[in-house]
């Protein structure tokens, strides 16, 4: 039986299914506890599981389960249980009921990450509910074989006690490709499935399934001869990533023997070991925004600080740029309120946001140069769209040196400030804004977005052809032409950096440093090690005089058969 779902983390995986999925609902079974006593159990099973991902350095796990720690106690929830119990329903049934009632009020939500918060909210109330009945959870604590697990939803409570080298891949009948689960997959490099319901009612713990979690497509119900093509598929697979990965190992240079740099954008001190493990040569992006999500209260300047210098130890004394605060848009955090508006991204958001509440900026800004005592790291303004505005970053950068020099703190005087260039006016007045900047880096996704005016999580353009648009790409060509005119070094990240179709395009361009993922370092490494510049720089000329993205798109695929010799 074949299924498909949405590709939320690519590789491919065959591995007996683990299902942790209870096709039972609460009705029917009787509570034998309290809410109460179960909640305060919830609680500490939540404490335990904080400490032990704490402890083990995997922060962003532990955040997620501080936010469902505090869902526990919430007053909505509780009142609608209460509601429930007075009117005469079994606590579980109580909590299901609430649970139902919630989620309906969240769905209302146009919003991907409330969604998010629907399904973490599921998640808690089907861990109170095995509680009030005394139902053991399936644990993947003893997990000591290869699975693939399978599940309706999963969230990283679920892998907080898990040996995750025995974790091949991932099915979930739930979830899209921005939530938790699938983020995490994604930096961890385990290939996921996500939003494939009928896979999960099909699949039988213990026999075998197959995943592809770049197409989505999940295969179960496997003949014997179905399953030994499958297992040559992905020895086959994981044979090419591993030369990939050892070929990763050594600089990146182009066939005719230009070195290009290859940086990692992460979120964490665990993204931060991949970027090691994969041989980035910089972190080029830390995205801070991990750090303010799922909480009700600011991270401070401590806290920060010792964020910056775990990622800090974990790459052993490599250079990281570290971006500030980039919340607003599609990524609003409980803990900066931010008024309504009719339209988020053209709204409060990045520097924006940040200059408006300086407190938030000042106290970012003392623990990144605290950090900087220690480390070799630079700064990044993100969503900059004038002259003002960078100036207005700098300032708070002096006073917040100002004060710390006061105090007595150590800090790096001259730590690098750069700017994403990712608004079309950031990118018009990159000639007045380069000599305020040490460096550039292109968003290649918001930079399409705006100039695009297509949001870039809705369905109004194809993912593929937004950063391929003529105007696109001219926009980034006169950017990496003033940033080599004003000689200051500028990268590019976003989707556009990992994309194979675009390396030789953008290579043509001129862009000799590359922001990615960790896990695309090594396919991308390889890409680069197989283009010559000079055809590439041919390749830019007629992708550049092309009028639709289409036509950008079909040259660089019929090149792409052509410059990368067949294996
Ligand atoms: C971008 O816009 O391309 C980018 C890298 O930043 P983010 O995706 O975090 O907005
Ligand atoms: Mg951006």
């Amino acid at each position: 039986m074949v299924f498909t779902g949405i590709g939320a983390s690519s590789g491919l995986a065959l591995a007996p299914a683990f299902c942790l999925t209870s096709k039972r609902g609460p009705v029917g079974r009787a509570s034998s506890r309290s809410f109460e006593e179960a909640r305060e159990q919830l609680k500490r099973q939540y404490d335990q599981s904080i400490a032990a991902l704490t402890g083990a350095g995997r922060r962003a796990e532990a955040e997620v389960l501080l936010c469902h720690r505090e869902m526990v106690s919430d007053v909505l929830l509780e009142e609608r249980v209460n509601q429930g119990l007075i009117q005469g329903l079994d606590p579980a049934a109580a909590v299901e009921k609430a649970c139902h009632i919630l989620c309906q009020m969240l769905a209302q939500v146009n919003s991907d990450y409330i969604r998010q918060r629907a399904e973490d909210l599921k998640d808690v109330c089907s861990r109170l509910i095995s509680l009030l009945c005394q139902e053991e959870l399936p644990s993947l604590a003893g997990l000591e074989r290869e699975v693939v697990l399978v599940a309706h939803q999963l969230s990283p409570a679920d892998l907080a006690t898990a040996d995750l080298a025995c974790i091949k891949g991932i099915v979930l009948a739930g979830g899209t490709l921005t939530s938790h689960i699938a983020i995490l997959a994604c930096s961890l490099g385990i290939p996921a499935v996500v939003g494939c319901p009928h896979a999960v009612e099909a699949a039988k713990s213990g026999e075998p399934l197959f995943l592809d979690g770049a197409s989505g497509k999940v295969e179960c119900g496997l003949t014997h001869r179905r399953k030994t093509e499958l297992a040559r598929l992905v020895k086959e697979e994981g044979e090419r990533v591993r030369q990939l990965a050892q070929q990763a190992l050594l600089p990146s240079v182009t066939a005719d023997g230009l070195p290009i740099r290859v940086e990692s954008s992460i979120s964490d001190s665990r993204t931060a070991q991949k970027s090691v493990e994969y041989a980035a040569d910089a972190v080029g992006l830390l995205r801070t925004e991990f750090l303010f999500h799922n909480r009700e209260s600011l991270p401070g300047e401590e806290e920060q600080l010792q964020y910056y210098l775990e990622i800090a130890r974990q790459l052993g004394g490599q250079r990281f740029t570290i971006r500030t605060l980039d919340i607003g848009g599609d990524k609003p955090s409980p803990c900066i309120p931010i008024p309504k508006e009719e339209n988020p991204f053209l709204g409060t958001r990045g520097i924006r946001l940040t200059l408006r509440q300086p407190e938030i900026l000042l106290c970012q800004l003392r623990a990144i140069l605290r950090a900087s005592a220690q480390a070799d790291i630079q700064v990044m303004y993100p969503m900059i769209t004038s002259l003002e505005e960078l100036q207005a970053a700098k300032q708070w950068m002096d006073t917040a040196k100002k004060q710390l020099a006061q105090e007595g703190l150590p800090f790096d005087p001259a730590i690098r400030e750069g700017i994403m260039v990712e608004v079309p006016s950031a990118a018009l007045l990159c000639d007045l804004l380069a000599p305020h900047c040490d460096f550039f880096s292109i968003g290649s996704n918001d930079l399409a977005q705006y100039l695009l005016a297509a949001d870039r999580n809705g369905e109004c353009l194809p993912q593929l052809g937004s950063y391929l648009h003529p105007a696109v790409l001219r926009v980034i060509q006169m950017v990496l032409d003033r940033a080599a005119e004003e000689g200051i070094p500028c990268s590019l990240c976003g989707e556009m950096a990992k994309d194979p179709l675009a390396t030789p395009l953008l290579l043509g361009m001129g862009l000799t440093n590359f922001v990615v993922t960790p896990a695309a370092i090594p396919a991308l490494k390889e890409g680069i090690s197989r283009l010559d510049t000079g055809v590439c720089r041919r390749i830019a000329r007629q992708a550049l005089a092309c009028s639709t993205a289409g036509e950008v798109v079909r040259l660089l695929q019929m090149e792409k058969g052509q410059t990368v010799p067949a294996r």
